[in-house]
């Protein structure tokens, strides 16, 4: 190479990087570090520099969103930044959407491996855009936007900046698209791109970025707003510099890394018992009778086991070994997503104090096993939403902490679980009619965001308030997702009883809602959440999962006579067998006994219904307080037969009072009848163990079960043993595929 390294020393950043993998490989210290100098000198300067580049990251994130960016960015802080080394680890994040914040550092270090020093150029002013997943993103809807930092002609560090997009141009309109299969439906892809110089974004990117997406406006604005996020980073790492030195910043950096190690490896040990921990989760993927493409059709379901193991130095290591295959669907993951899903829930259960950044990466070991649906070793696969599998796989990771913090004593960090981020309505359309008529709308509510959490050991778990990838979740407004999803106005929201799993403590409750189609031509609509499994690895110490997710449409509705002659029309499914749909409308009712479906094409005055999804309970529901059974009741969270059945309560609503009373005698006696009909009911874990092993050596699994299965066996020796030495088969017992 002819020109003048760009890293320190005269090294180039391949240089560096290798250089600092070796030194963590050879000390087991993040650089080599294993003294904490500058913080040992004057802890003081150490924390107020860390605090104001935290806060300077904040701030461009707080400001940035408000200069520009899509409503879905706006409202709900669907976006992150991030300060990188040279060499691509993170030195400290904004608050927001923290599942990125390694994600972009795979990115800067994709860039140095393939030698973009030499060839495209890394110059002062040079503008990168990243959406693939291949290269540490999550799905092509999250778009990255880098930036080197430079002072005096050596680069001494990368600003980042992520937003999730409304729409990338993928094989429908909209985000999380359920058809894609392989990488050419997932839209528009940029595999670590130069887009600009000179702080501009050139105009031929923009050209052709805006043409490759069905909402340009909300693409162009979000570009603008990363970019203007990153600028401000870089003023502020160059004011930190002149005023501490290139000295100190350089050995700076390093040592928060490194702290935010330590700090992990402390916290372990304060909060958990050493030992292993492990976690079953699975998530249904119903394609048989869905998918367009016929290599897709496929009913399967996807194996999430996860054992963690803490060592007694405050090591963590977390293995997904026996997870079952990749396939034709959206939900394959990279190992960038698997990072980023890991990394998001850490923050919330283990690292939310002081330095986030890499350090907690470089303290936990994973096994991510090539070939599996977290690690397929593809890129021609689609990964459009590798959520579906990520979201539900991680309820086991909380679940494995869970252990460890109740073994401990914080009964009230326990966290039985979380619901899936999913069956916001999903697609898009183009305006028939009004100022916008001919523009394309897309569907992209963040209304996701607002799910049940779990309960934990002592409260209840949080209502419509949680999603694991942003800590900061927010449902939003509902006029805000009609602003962009114009042809897609809301008649109705409300809460749905009987989701929250039943517990001592109940998980989060959670609403529903009816859409109605208007003003718009070529609908798609389209959702996706688990259906035919529970989700993930949700309900703790007797403590149940959350319901699962249904489908259910009207198309030719006679809703224009029912608002013409102002009569009723269904304002929700709070009684599925008793449904308002069937009462009250004249049209053709669908309902699915699974939630994720292939796009339908929807005219206007047709009919989507949704709800969010409860979180999972925690012990058992009969130990559960009988005053917050009757407030469950009066808050429509749960329904009177579903408190006689689960809970043992007898309640009667008083209608002069217009509020439930308990019959408290009849419910001591329901409570007696309860638990003698579990001593009648219950066998013997051997009975059980028995009963359910000739579901595999009489071969009675059903197809998605055998399939799941034969993967995980054919992908994993280690799995493969483990199981048979379980269920006690031979060594070369075979699944046999019909
Ligand atoms: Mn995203």
């Amino acid at each position: 190479m002819s020109k003048k390294p760009l890293g320190w020393d005269g090294k180039t950043l391949n240089v560096i990087l290798e250089e600092s993998e070796k030194l963590f490989k050879e000390t087991g210290y993040y650089y080599g570090i294993t003294k904490l100098t500058l913080k040992e000198e004057d802890p003081f300067r150490f924390e107020r520099n860390y605090a104001s580049l935290r806060g300077a990251l904040v701030s461009a994130r707080e400001t940035a969103l408000h200069v520009a960016a899509s409503p879905i960015v706006k409202e709900i802080g669907e976006l992150c930044f991030a300060l990188y080394t040279p060499e691509g680890d993170s030195i400290v994040v904004s608050t927001g959407i923290l599942v990125h914040v390694h994600t972009m550092s795979e990115a800067v270090k994709f860039m140095i491996r393939q030698d973009y020093e030499d060839d495209p150029g890394i110059n002062i002013g040079d503008i990168f855009l990243n959406n693939d997943p291949a290269c540490g993103n999550v799905h092509t809807t999250d778009v990255q936007t880098l930036i080197p930092i430079f002072w005096n002609e050596e680069l001494v560090g990368w600003a980042g900046g992520v937003t999730h997009q409304i729409d990338t141009g993928g094989i429908t309109p909209g985000h999380d698209l359920v058809p894609a299969m392989q990488r050419f439906d997932d839209g528009v892809y940029y595999t670590c791109r130069k887009i600009g110089s000179n702080d501009r974004i050139w105009k031929d990117h923009l050209i052709s970025a805006k043409r490759s997406v069905r909402t340009p406006m909300y693409w162009e604005l979000d570009e603008k707003c990363r970019l203007a996020g990153d600028l401000m980073i870089r003023d502020a790492v160059l004011e930190f510099i002149k005023k501490e030195g290139i000295d100190y910043y350089k050995r700076f950096i390093r040592e928060a890394i490194e702290e935010g190690r330590r700090v992990f490896l402390e916290r372990i040990k304060e909060r958990l018992i050493p030992g292993r921990y492990r976690a079953a989760a699975f998530m249904d993927m119903p394609q048989k009778n869905e998918a367009w493409q016929p290599r897709a059709r496929l009913d399967k379901i996807s194996n999430q086991p996860l054992e963690i193991i803490i060592k007694e130095d405050g090591k963590m290591s977390l293995s997904f070994e026996g997870a079952s295959g990749p396939g034709p669907n959206c939900m394959n993951a990279e190992k960038g997503a698997m990072e980023g899903g890991q990394w998001v829930l850490l923050t919330q259960i283990l690292i939310y104090a002081d330095k986030v950044n890499d350090g907690a990466y470089f303290a936990v070991e994973k096994n991510y096993p090539l070939g599996s649906w977290c690690n397929p070793g593809d890129i021609y696969l689609s990964y459009q939403a590798p959520w579906g599998n990520l979201i539900p796989a991680y309820t086991g990771m909380m679940k494995c902490l869970s252990y460890g913090l109740f073994s401990r004593g914080y009964r009230e960090e326990v966290v039985s679980g979380y619901s899936f981020t999913g069956d916001a309505i999903q697609g898009g359309g183009v305006y028939s009619d009004g100022p916008l008529i001919g523009q394309r709308w897309s569907l992209s509510t963040f209304e996701i965001s607002g799910q049940g959490l779990g309960a934990s050991a002592v409260r209840d778990g949080l209502n419509w308030g949680y999603a694991m990838w942003n800590p900061e979740s927010d449902l939003g407004d509902v006029e805000t997702w009609e602003l962009f999803q114009g042809g897609v106005p809301y008649l109705s929201r409300r809460i749905k009883p009987n989701l929250s799993g039943h517990g001592k403590f109940r998980g989060g409750a959670n609403y529903e809602g009816v859409a109605l189609v208007a003003y718009s031509k070529e609908v798609d609509f389209f959702g996706a959440r688990e259906g035919m499994v529970f989700h993930g690895a949700g309900g703790m110490h007797g403590g149940y999962p959350n319901a699962t997710g249904y489908r259910l449409y009207a198309k030719n509705t006679n809703l224009e006579e029912i608002i013409r002659n102002r009569e009723d029309y269904p304002l929700g499914d709070p009684d599925p067998s008793n449904g308002e749909f069937e009462r009250l409308l004249r049209a053709d009712i669908t309902r699915k006994p699974y939630c994720s479906i292939y796009p339908i094409t929807l005219e206007n005055y047709d009919l989507i219904y949704y709800f969010m999804s409860g979180g999972p309970g925690y012990g058992d529901p009969l130990e559960r307080k009988i005053e917050q059974i009757k407030q469950d009741l009066d808050d429509g969270f749960y329904t009177e037969n579903i408190v006689n059945n689960v809970y043992g309560v007898v309640a009667k609503f008083n209608d002069k009072e217009r509020e439930w009373i308990i019959d408290e005698k009849a419910t001591e006696n329901r409570r007696k009848e309860i638990k003698n009909e579990r001593i009648e009911k219950s066998m013997t874990f051997e009975e059980f163990w028995e009963k359910e092993r000739k579901k595999i050596t009489e071969n009675k699994l059903n197809d998605p079960v055998r399939l799941m299965y034969t993967e995980s066996l054919n992908l994993s020796k280690m799995w493969s043993k483990f199981f048979k030495e379980f269920w006690k088969l031979p060594e070369d017992f075979q699944i046999e595929v019909k």
